[in-house]
């Protein structure tokens, strides 16, 4: 479980998250929405220790972040906003099998990981192909499969949708719903609520750096227009 409280995290003057607490257990499948600027992606970080905070505790699965960094990095794997710069391999199998490799786990296992994550994103098959003649929606699935292959107990998706045409779009929401049907535990990060919300066991909606709404996908959808987030449509 990730558990966060009274969280705040300053650049500078800015303050991007101003005393947020949650708390997101193992198999839940969480969107937090917001505007931009909102400090969504600022909330996320947290999770797996890529920034400390000024004030409050972040922990996961009882251990506080900033204290067992290599615990949080196993357990909350992270899908970046621009993809594409996740990548670290000239091939898709390359890809994936990379973080199960600094694992040191034994081939067969490596390998079994690598055709598991591709078909859970339906780029079974695709080992050899190389990165660079992938599409939008295929890198973006691509990354999702290198984060599944490391097992996590959540998977966090920081804006899975930016830069994907529509049928790469549904192409990706298509596979959410899959991993989500079959348990992984996500958070899903969103500025646009469109068709992300009926993933969600919770939406958690900031503004200005705190949680404006925490409630199930069918009240924020009655509360949305009293907030700052495109509502479904
Ligand atoms: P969101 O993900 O909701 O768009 P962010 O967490 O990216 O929100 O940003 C929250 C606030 O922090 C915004 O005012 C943003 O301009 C500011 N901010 C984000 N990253 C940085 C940074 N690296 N340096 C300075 N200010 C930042």
């Amino acid at each position: 479980m990730i558990r966060v409280e009274g969280l705040v995290h300053r650049y500078g003057d800015t303050v991007a998250v101003n005393g947020v607490d949650l708390a997101i257990d193992d198999g839940e499948c969480v969107v937090v929405a917001g505007a931009n600027g909102s400090g969504k992606t600022t909330l996320v970080r947290h999770f797996n220790g890529l920034l400390d905070p000024d004030e409050g505790t972040v922990s996961v699965n009882g251990r506080t972040v900033s204290d067992h960094l290599v615990a949080a990095r196993t357990a909350v794997a992270m899908v970046f906003q621009h993809p594409e710069d996740q990548l670290v391999a000239a091939t898709v199998g390359a890809d994936v099998a990379f973080g199960p490799e600094n694992l040191g786990l034994d081939r067969g296992d490596i390998d079994r990981r690598v055709r598991e994550s591709l078909a859970a994103v339906n780029l079974d098959g695709r080992e050899d192909e190389r990165v660079d003649s992938l599409s939008g929606g295929e890198v973006e699935r691509l990354a999702i499969a290198g984060a599944l292959a490391m097992r996590p107990d959540h998977l966090v998706l920081d804006e899975p949708f930016t830069g994907l045409d529509e049928p790469a779009r549904r192409s990706v929401l298509a596979r959410l719903r899959d991993l989500r049907a079959e348990g992984t535990s996500l958070v899903v990060v969103t500025h646009d609520l469109r068709d992300v919300a009926e993933l969600a066991d919770r939406v958690v909606v900031l503004a200005d750096g705190d949680v404006a709404l925490d409630a199930a996908p069918d009240e924020a959808a009655d509360r949305l227009p009293d907030l700052d987030v495109r509502p479904p449509c």
